[in-house]
């Protein structure tokens, strides 16, 4: 997974689901809020994550993951199922201390969002249009417990339209990644912990966290 995730750019979503925005206290965007991890901070399922130097808080983020299949732009909802390519699960990993500290001062988010092994992600499932994009059950497991359960039916907006809202601003590339928003009931990983994403649909992964070694 390393070598073709070099140029990969993955696109996250901010507060798309209602619970979650309010467990955190923020109002719910007007548009789609977005930000960006390089795809250098993919992990591959299975694999250790070394609890960041940089922050005490390491947040898990389940949320349902879009692969883009084709370039272009697409201008409706109708036309958007055409750009996904395959579906997964993801962990959108944040430092939610450094985040919250970053919130205040107004500054970017990267040092809390896209930080190495971020962005977490389980195996593919092709998409068919036998595939609910709007009725994907998922949910986050920290060691035996349930933490997160959501569905892309809560989702405030609905794939297609972020699809929509992602090609006014960028032209979509084939291995574009969409990490669509998590619902609620984030909480902390500390090292020693295993982290688990599970969906009928989607399937189940791990990863396990582990000290850093420095
Ligand atoms: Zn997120």
């Amino acid at each position: 997974m390393d070598d073709l995730c070099r140029g990969i750019r993955i696109f996250c979503v901010g507060r798309n689901y209602v619970e979650h925005a309010r467990e955190l206290a923020n109002p719910i965007p007007e548009r789609p809020l977005f930000f960006m991890k390089p795809g250098h901070a993919i992990v591959a399922p299975g694999a250790a994550i070394r609890f960041p130097c940089h922050g005490s808080d390491l947040q898990h983020e389940v949320e349902v993951v879009v692969r883009i299949g084709k370039e272009g732009r697409a201008g409706a909802a109708a036309e958007a199922l055409a750009f996904v390519d395959s579906l997964a699960l993801g962990l959108d990993l944040t430092l939610r201390d450094v985040q919250s500290e970053i919130k205040k001062k107004g500054h970017p988010w990267e040092i809390a969002k896209a930080f190495e092994q971020s962005a977490p992600l389980g195996g593919f499932t092709t998409y068919s249009s036998s595939i609910a994009l709007d009725d994907i059950a998922f949910s986050c497991t920290v060691n035996d417990q349930v933490r997160q359960q959501g569905n892309t039916r809560d989702l405030i907006v609905p794939i297609p339209a972020l699809i929509v809202e992602l090609s006014r601003i960028w032209t979509l590339c084939p291995g574009d990644l969409i990490y669509t928003g998590t619902p609620h009931g984030v909480g902390p990983l500390r090292p020693g912990d295993t982290v688990t994403v599970t969906s009928p649909l989607l399937g189940s992964f791990f990863w396990r966290i582990v000290e850093r070694q420095e």
